[in-house]
């Protein structure tokens, strides 16, 4: 490995240059610097007269035997021990090597370095030095700097490249996460979990999921949409299995990320359970796998699989990373996805079961409706005895059956409307009601059963100039409502006592009475329909709780509202609000 000074070194030899003989009178005098040193500590063991001048010129020549870097009186010679540590350890020679001086104003070094051998181990170094010229010293400086830039530069490039794939990965998984967080449909956030995962990590992906009942599904992606269509005739063929070493078997196992870099193709056709989906994913082309684990709220969900093309590159730690961060969105976008999904189906039941009601009640009160009214009918007929005498007990019995028939038709025509207002089906007059007149027409249909409970009446306060928007026959079929609902759970003696005025854009209406009132917590129970307050009856006839949820049902189609404020064991007070007509001057209020 060894060689020495061109020409000079074979005939030269350590234990020549300790003993004076001709190489050494030789080299005293060439006109180059030249020194010999022993050992690692490199002990100056020759120094020719050009050495002595350029380096110690004032040193005495004792300096000999003494380490070589106490020669450098004016110079740094760490550079130089360093040169000289490395040739000595390595046995390579050195050549041209730059020593700066300690001083500035003076000009470095070049140093030039032969590492002497003896039974292959560097005994002496054969030192050469000689002053650089300036154009040397320009040189190497510029070689310097040329060396820093590209090393600058391949700094640079290393971190741009590193900062271009996080912008990369970031600005994909932003995008996926918006395609994620959009899709609320589960199958179509399954596909959008396959297809941001794909121009990423691996070559293709395997998208398992668990469902709550425990059953794994299995969706393959392809970007290439000939591979594609194989892995789709493999549906339904090729589904996880408990002991497969990848995918969700392996994240219920592992709850961590997997890489399987070995004997994949063995892994797969093990995994593969049948010679037809085999032959198809060597079709597709195997290689590593990467498995992340899809977990929400510490519950596995499912799994997604990375899979790389035959010659890829291994996932690298990078990918893992990137994979996690896709599985932790996917996982949140597929309970997402389900949750929302349960929702529509539960919805949609009841939807279901919401028409399937209204439809039946619908027909039942139709069909109910015609007998009723003929029963009514004959009833009528034999009371007015046109087909015999009838006994004075037979008519109070006809009373009471004709009392009967019409509560029964009554409640009908109670289902009815309901079935009607819930369905939308009824149709609306919207126009200007003077809320005066209105209110009168309203209390005149129950005017007689006020004095028949024996009912104090207060009348109406309500400015002639009031104007409601809304449909006059529906908001009559409300205020008759309220009015009954006064008269029926107010005991004799009691007053009952109408309002209506007019703020901003509303028109409100008050039905106020002095009864039984309402317990607080059932206050918006009873708008809801067939509540009815435990033992709030007053009389026989009361109904089946329908009159003010369907009251509230019109209100609110109207743009209006039905609200109550009562005091139990003092009374209530309903209000209907309806829109205040536009052509009314605001002075009104
Ligand atoms: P119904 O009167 O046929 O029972 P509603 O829907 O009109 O049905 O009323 C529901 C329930 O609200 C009543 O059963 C009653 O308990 C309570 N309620 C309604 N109006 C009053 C009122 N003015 N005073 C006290 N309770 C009332």
């Amino acid at each position: 490995m060894h060689t020495g000074p061109a020409g000079r070194a074979d005939a030269y030899t350590p234990e020549e240059s300790l003993v004076p003989g001709t190489f050494e009178r030789l080299l005293q005098h060439v006109p180059a610097a030249f020194a010999v040193t022993r050992g690692e500590q490199h002990t100056l063991v020759f120094a020719n007269a050009e050495f002595r001048t350029l380096v110690a010129p004032f040193t005495d020549p004792l300096l000999l035997d003494r380490p070589i870097a106490a020669a450098f009186a004016r110079r740094d010679a760490t550079g130089l021990t360093v040169i000289l540590d490395r040739a000595f350890r390595t046995g390579v020679v050195a050549r041209s090597r730059r020593v700066d001086p300690a001083d500035e104003s003076a000009f470095p070094l070049l140093c030039s370095v032969w590492p002497e051998l003896a039974d292959g181990e560097p005994q002496h170094l054969v030192i050469e030095l000689r002053t650089a010229t300036h154009a040397e010293v320009t040189l190497e400086i510029q070689r310097e700097v040329a060396e820093r830039l590209l090393l600058s530069a391949l700094r640079e490039r290393d971190s741009a490249d590193a900062a271009e794939a996080a912008k990369r990965s970031a600005n994909f998984l932003a995008q996926e996460s918006r395609r994620l967080a959009e899709s609320l449909d589960e199958k179509e956030t399954l596909a959008a979990m396959g297809r941001m995962a794909l121009p990423y990590v691996g070559d293709w992906c395997i998208v398992d999921t668990l469902d709550e009942d425990g059953a794994m599904h299995r969706l393959v992606m392809h970007p290439d949409p000939a591979k594609h269509h194989i892995l789709e005739s493999l549906h339904g063929l090729w589904v996880p299995q408990a002991d497969d070493e990848f995918g969700l078997p392996a994240a219920m196992r592992l709850r961590q990320p997997l890489v399987i870099a070995d004997a994949v193709d063995e892994v797969l056709s093990t995994a593969a359970r049948n010679p037809v989906v085999d032959k198809s994913l060597r079709e597709i082309g195997i290689g590593p796998l990467l498995t992340v684990p899809l977990v929400i709220r510490d519950r596995l969900i499912g799994a997604l699989t990375f899979v790389s093309g035959r010659d890829d590159r291994p996932f690298t730690t990078a990918d893992i990373k990137l994979a996690e961060d896709l599985a932790n969105r996917s996982a949140t976008a597929l309970d997402r996805a389900r949750a929302f999904g349960e929702a529509i189906a539960l919805k949609d039941k009841a939807e279901t079961a919401s028409l399937a009601k209204s439809t039946f009640l619908g027909m039942m009160s139709h069909e109910l409706r015609t007998p009723l009214n003929a029963i009514g009918g004959y009833v009528d007929l034999i009371d007015m005895e046109l087909h015999g005498p009838v006994t004075a007990a037979q008519h109070k019995d006809l009373g009471r059956i004709r009392t009967n028939q019409r509560y029964l038709t009554g409640l009908i025509t109670d289902l009815l409307n309901l079935t009607r207002v819930g369905s939308g089906h009824l149709t609306y007059s919207i126009g200007d009601i003077g809320a005066a007149e209105m209110l009168a027409a309203g209390v005149a249909l129950v005017e007689p059963l006020i004095s028949q409970r024996e009912l104090f009446y207060d009348g109406i306060e309500c400015e002639d100039d009031v104007v409601a928007r809304g449909d006059r026959e529906k908001v009559i079929q409300i205020l008759v409502n309220l009015l009954s609902n006064a008269i029926k759970f107010t005991v004799p003696g009691g007053r009952i006592r109408i309002s209506c005025n007019a703020t901003g854009q509303v028109v409100l209406i008050n039905v106020r009475d002095t009864g039984i009132g309402i317990p607080e917590e059932k206050l918006g129970a009873i708008f809801e329909p067939f509540v009815q307050v435990k033992g709030g009856s007053l009389s026989p006839e009361s109904g089946v709780g329908l009159g003010l949820s369907i009251s509230r049902s019109l209100a609110r189609n109207m743009d209006g509202d039905l609200t109550v404020v009562s005091t139990l064991g003092q009374g209530s007070c309903f209000t209907l609000s309806l829109p205040r007509s536009a052509a009314e001057p605001q002075s009104a209020e």
